[in-house]
């Protein structure tokens, strides 16, 4: 397999999504570390990002609600390179009635390496590497072999 390097800036692009019965949790984890997550952008799902706002006074750039498209509008800006960090505390106790588009934002993360904390030791991890303030050349697979494997050698 080939990579690309992907250039991920001191100042992340952060993107913040919780279910309902975890909204409470990252909440709390972002108070904790609200001086940190100052310094990078931030994107959330519509009732995700409402919530920080308006308990962390933070500005955040707000896409549809989860189950309405937002999960799939995060999912297409990673794939798009807009996006290059996800804070996903999805909830393993419910049913979403949007679970293929919880499992296809999962799956897009994986796909463009993208660092995802799923819950809150992982998020706390990786909040707090030196990673977080510098660049990082995130490695990527080259997938010009997939686009293009229908082409005549
Ligand atoms: P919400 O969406 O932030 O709009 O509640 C979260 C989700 O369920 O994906």
């Amino acid at each position: 397999m080939q990579y690309k390097d992907v250039n991920m800036e001191a100042a992340k692009r952060i993107a913040l999504v919780a279910h309902d019965n975890k909204k409470a949790d990252l909440l709390a984890w972002a108070k904790f570390n609200r001086d940190l997550l100052e310094h990078h952008t931030l994107f959330a799902t519509g009732t995700t990002g409402s919530v920080f706002e308006n308990e962390l006074g933070l500005t955040v750039h707000k896409l549809m609600s989860g189950p309405l498209g937002g999960d799939q509008q995060i999912g297409a800006r990673i794939a798009g390179s807009e996006i290059d960090f996800l804070i996903f505390f999805w909830d393993p106790l419910e049913p979403q009635p949007h679970d293929p588009d919880v499992k296809a934002l999962l799956r897009m993360a994986v796909v463009w390496n993208i660092p995802t904390a799923c819950n809150r030791a992982t998020a706390d991890f990786m909040i707090s590497s030196p990673l977080m303030d510098r660049d990082y050349n995130r490695q990527v697979p080259d997938y010009d072999f997939y686009t293009n494997r229908f082409q005549q050698p």
